[in-house]
C-alpha cells in the first residue's frame, strides 16, 4: 500500500488544499479552494499527478468562447484574416499585408475575436450557413478589415451581383475565378475545370491537388 502523504496546505496550480475531505469510498479526497473561489473535493492522486490544477473553471471558461465548436468556423475566418494581414509567411500576405491592408484595433488584441464575433453576429453572420456559402467581404478592396468596410455575403448574392464571373470563396475571401487565377498563379482553365468538377474551394485553389 502506498504511503500516505498529507497534502493539506500544499498548492497545485490554482488549488490550495484546505483539509482532508470526509470519506469518499476507498479513495482519499481533499477539499481544495481554487483561486476563483470555488471549493471542490479532489482525489489525492489527481493532485499529485498534475491532472487537477483548477476546480474546472478554466475549462469551462474556454468552452464559452472561441474554442466552442459553434465558433470554430468563424474563428477560422478570423485567424485567416489576421494571417493575411500580419503574417509575412502566409501565402496570401503579398496581396494583403504587403499592400497595406490591415485589421482594425478593435479586432486584434485580447478581446479581438470577441469583438469580431459580436460584429459578425450583429451584421448577419449565420452559424448554420454551409461552409463556403458565407464570406467576409471588404466593400472597398483596398480598405482595411474594419466594421464599416466589411460585410457578410452569401455566394448566392455574389452570383447575382455579377453576370458572367463565377465567384469563389476561400478562407473568408471572395474573388472571381479570373482574379483567383492571378492571385494563386494557377491557369484559369485549370481553375475553371476544378470548379466545374465541384471541388472544395481550398482544393480548387491549391497549385497541386492535395493527396488524400
Ligand atoms: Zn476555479
Amino acid at each position: 500500500m502506498a504511503q500516505f502523504v498529507n497534502l493539506v496546505g500544499r498548492r497545485f496550480g490554482k488549488l490550495n488544499v484546505v483539509e482532508r475531505a470526509p470519506n469518499h469510498g476507498k479513495h482519499i479526497y481533499y477539499t481544495c479552494k481554487c483561486t476563483c473561489g470555488n471549493l471542490k473535493d479532489i482525489r489525492n492522486d489527481k493532485l499529485l499527478n498534475g491532472q487537477a490544477v483548477n476546480c474546472g473553471c478554466e475549462r469551462k471558461r474556454r468552452s464559452d468562447n472561441k474554442y466552442d465548436s459553434r465558433n470554430s468556423k468563424l474563428y477560422h475566418v478570423y485567424i485567416s484574416m489576421k494571417q493575411r494581414c500580419f503574417n509575412s509567411k502566409c501565402k496570401s500576405y503579398k496581396n494583403y499585408g504587403a499592400r497595406g491592408v490591415s485589421v482594425c484595433n478593435e479586432w486584434v488584441g485580447n478581446n479581438g475575436f470577441e469583438n469580431f464575433q459580436k460584429w459578425a453576429v450583429e451584421n448577419g453572420y449565420r452559424y448554420d450557413a454551409a461552409r463556403g456559402e458565407q464570406t467576409l467581404d471588404r466593400i472597398n478592396v483596398a480598405g482595411n478589415y474594419e466594421p464599416r468596410n466589411c460585410r457578410w455575403l452569401t455566394i448566392q448574392a455574389q452570383q447575382n451581383n455579377t453576370t458572367r464571373n463565377k465567384m469563389l470563396s476561400c478562407n473568408g475571401e471572395t474573388h472571381n475565378l479570373k482574379e483567383w487565377s492571378i492571385i494563386r498563379n494557377i491557369k484559369y482553365s485549370r481553375i475553371l475545370k476544378r470548379y466545374k468538377l465541384g471541388w472544395e474551394p481550398e482544393e480548387i485553389l491549391e497549385f497541386k491537388r492535395r493527396k488524400k
